[in-house]
């Protein structure tokens, strides 16, 4: 397999990593929004998460909690159909959008592909038809046609035990060939995923705040506690990823701040 795996930053929040972990050291860290676009070697384009919406967002009361309670950053060039023209890539060519889960710092770029097939769980789809005020979900970001657009919806059945480094987990082969396997990886919302590409890099959305913080899932304080959707589920996602990690799999959280663009090379 000889695909491309390049990330983005679609805006950030920040946060005091004291006020989140028990014992954490005072320290005000920015987390980047992160997408990912996997060109296969068959010629599909798969983007994993949207990013944060730049511009208006018409998602009324909710979401002006939502902003308050966690503050995001966005610039205009944050788009990311803007920058994925920058770097050549036609949005229209983007054969699949895999959501790891529709809080709005992953869902806010989903209006740019109204031609994609759109990757959702059967847990997503629940809490999309039903959203609750905990689920975090501002119905207001999606598009209007985003009711009728094509979907894979991965239901209970589509995710088989395998391993990825010798680790048991459950996944779904989208393309076929291995290339691109979407990880059952709940806890943090209803129907949450991430994804391992060509065996080698593992997206794992916001299974952590990031990868040096999965050992510290337990040390959660109450808020950012109560918001998981499963804490125990959680805490054991976290801790099948670190072993994964130990096995050599080069694992990245959605937030974390990544130097390398290219992550396959
Ligand atoms: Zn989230």
């Amino acid at each position: 397999m000889s695909g491309r795996l390049r990330h983005y930053v679609c805006g950030s929040t920040s946060h005091d990593l004291a006020a989140m972990f028990r014992g954490g050291a005072h320290e005000v860290r920015q987390f980047p929004s992160g997408v990912f676009l996997y060109d296969g070697a068959g010629g599909q384009r798969v983007l994993f998460d949207t990013g944060y919406a730049a511009g208006e967002w018409n998602t009324g009361w909710r979401g002006a909690v939502y902003r308050c309670l966690l503050p995001p950053k966005i610039a205009s060039t944050d788009d990311i159909a803007r920058q994925l023209r920058e770097d050549g890539v036609d949005p229209v060519s983007v054969t699949h959008v895999v959501l790891s889960h529709l809080h709005p710092d992953h869902v806010g770029g989903v209006a740019h592909f109204p031609g994609a097939t759109f990757v959702l769980t059967s847990g997503l789809q629940r809490s999309l038809h039903a959203p609750r005020l905990r689920a975090g979900i501002l119905t207001g970001l999606f598009p209007p046609w985003f009711g009728d657009a094509a979907t894979l919806v991965l239901d209970e059945e589509a995710f088989l035990a395998t391993e990825v480094a010798g680790v048991p987990i459950r996944a779904a082969d989208l393309l076929g060939d291995g290339s691109y396997l979407i990880l059952d990886l709940p806890g943090h919302a209803d129907g949450h995923v991430g994804a391992v590409i060509e065996g080698r890099v593992l997206i794992a959305g916001d299974a952590g705040w990031g990868r040096d913080l999965l050992g510290a899932a337990d040390d959660l304080r109450a808020l950012p506690r109560a918001v998981q959707h499963d804490y125990a589920e959680y805490t054991r996602t976290a801790v099948r990823l670190q072993e994964i990690a130990a096995a050599g799999v080069h694992i990245v959280c959605s937030h974390d701040p990544l130097v390398e663009k290219e992550l396959l090379s």
